[in-house]
């Protein structure tokens, strides 16, 4: 078992769990009872924990870790709309004007 990181939120902590085990790799959280069971003196002690079991996942979490990381801080760039040329923010999936669908970014992937 590796821990991959902490946080002491414990639902940003189960969010990367999701992630993590939505791509295949087996996680357990520690600590995961402390902040509602035990009240603040354990709180302040001990953060929730997001470990996987399996440490040959160790290079694929952290990438996996370290995309999720990447779009926080780097918010999905705003697009232009084909259909109206409308510039629309990078969260939304549709234009705000005409409800055309955002265009597929290129081949990359
Ligand atoms: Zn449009």
């Amino acid at each position: 078992m590796i821990k991959v990181f902490e946080h002491n939120e414990l639902s940003r902590v189960g969010q990367l769990q999701s992630v993590l085990e939505a791509d295949g790799i087996r996680t357990h959280i520690k600590n995961e009872f402390t902040n509602s069971a035990f009240g603040e003196i354990l709180f302040s002690k001990a953060i929730p924990e997001l470990w996987i079991l399996d440490d040959d996942d160790l290079v694929k979490a952290k990438g996996l870790l370290a995309e999720i990381a990447g779009f926080e801080e780097n918010p999905e760039p705003e697009w232009t709309c084909a259909e109206c040329n409308s510039v629309v923010d990078g969260v939304f999936e549709r234009c705000w004007k005409c409800n055309a669908q955002r265009p597929e970014s290129g081949t990359e992937s």
